[in-house]
């Protein structure tokens, strides 16, 4: 189904492609680009308000951004992590790439240089926890903003201008809870899900990586690319699918929040629509809302942000580091040495297919039977207790010996085992 449009598609900018590169006002084409004549570039900058589009990405939502055919935008989860996140950033500043980065708390914290230098180079940088547990979905809402403060404010902590921070968040695992997007939203951050991952944080080789990002992308035609900069493999398939993106006809397209200086780029409500209507997509081929997304919700109600105290209207987005949030830090434990592999059989992974999205469906059914039987919030885990223990896998991303990093807990998510 998803097939004869994709074709369509392809087709249709095969005829019409070199006509689309000579619309709008490119940022960074290969002109631009200096030593790197045969660049890919960053073709535009979308600025967006979180308000007004607060959720995005088709693997869990409605919307996504509002992209163009054959747009692509790169995000990167989990860095800084010198040995790799350096790497790909000496990949994308070669082919004058600007992506945007999802920072964890505790890699900011063992690593600030590292923050310093994505947003030295441009990058949009957004925030992905303290301690990214794969437990959003089901942990106490003081503890998901604990994790959420924990991460932005080390990060931006990190940050010469603290003000340089997106005010974009992505849930670590995509492990969704309305609870959460609703805390998020209510001060102004936006949710970033993705279009599409390339299964980067899994045993793959560097080669399948790449595969599974054009194969994808091809199958959406646009949309949000969810990968990891923490990883020897990205970094070994990144240079094959930029120039696979540039002989494709893709082009890159770099996100930022609208500030009071910077208005977001104008849209219509029908463009953060992954397919929008027109004369050649019927209706019926209009993203659904995949159901699964909401099975996880009944374990965690949704909580009336009067409950909360919650201060929409005035509460910062960063607030200031105050005593008890220089206690995040003795609380959280630092990331620990499974941190970022995410485990096989996760809601994660079962996205990725049509196929597995049921597999994911029946999973979180499974779910919930299994815990919190009467409705109520399952209770927190004692999940990161302990740093490597005999049974730890072996960890997927393996820094320079050199180089100071945090531990990582070594509990996985328990419905994926
Ligand atoms: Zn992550």
């Amino acid at each position: 189904m998803i097939g004869s449009s994709v074709a369509f598609r392809t087709r249709s900018w095969v005829v019409l492609g070199l006509g689309f590169l000579t619309l709008g006002s490119p940022a960074a084409l290969a002109a631009d680009c200096p030593g790197h004549p045969d660049a890919l570039g960053t073709s535009r900058t979308l600025v967006v308000d979180p308000h007004e589009h607060p959720r995005i990405g088709t693997m869990q939502y409605r919307e996504t951004l509002p992209l163009k055919d054959h747009e692509v935008v790169l995000t990167f989860d989990d860095g800084p992590l010198p040995k790799y996140s350096n790497q790909v950033l000496q990949i994308l500043a070669d082919e004058c790439v600007k992506a945007t980065f999802f920072i964890i708390g505790g890699q900011a914290k063992a690593n600030p240089e590292g923050v310093r230098k994505l947003v030295t180079a441009g990058h949009t940088v957004g925030t992905h926890s303290m301690t990214h547990p794969l437990t959003f979905d089901r942990m106490p809402i003081e503890k998901a903003n604990a994790e959420i403060n924990g991460g932005i404010e080390w990060t931006s902590a990190a940050m010469t201008d603290p003000s340089a921070l997106a005010p974009f968040f992505r849930i670590p695992g995509l492990m969704r809870a309305e609870g959460v997007e609703n805390l998020l939203i209510s001060r102004g951050i936006q949710v970033w899900s993705a279009d599409f991952p390339a299964d980067d944080w899994r045993h793959v080789s560097p080669d399948r990586v790449y595969q599974l990002a054009i194969q994808r992308l091809e199958a959406k035609g646009k949309g949000i690319l969810l990968l990891h900069d923490i990883q020897a493999r990205t970094v070994a398939a990144l240079p094959k699918i930029i120039r696979d993106l540039k002989a494709r006809g893709y082009r890159i397209v770099h996100v930022v929040p609208a500030t009071a200086d910077r208005p977001a780029t104008p849209t219509a409500p029908v463009e953060w629509l992954l397919h929008p209507p027109s004369e050649t997509t019927p209706i019926a081929r209009w993203p659904a809302v995949p159901n699964f997304v909401y099975t996880q919700t009944q374990t965690l109600p949704a909580p009336d942000l009067a409950d909360l105290n919650a201060q929409p209207a005035h509460q910062p987005l960063l607030p200031r580091r105050t005593m008890a949030q220089a206690n995040v830090a003795a609380i959280l434990p630092a990331p620990g040495r499974d941190l970022f592999a995410i485990p096989e059989g996760s809601l994660e992974v079962l996205l990725s297919t049509t196929l597995s999205r049921r597999a994911a469906t029946r999973l979180a059914m499974a779910a919930e039977t299994t815990r919190a039987p009467k409705g109520k919030a399952a209770k927190p885990q004692a999940r990161h207790t302990s740093h490597a223990t005999p049974a730890t896998p072996k960890h997927v991303a393996q820094p320079n010996s050199a180089t100071p990093r945090p531990t990582r807990p070594s509990k996985r998510y328990p419905t994926a085992a």
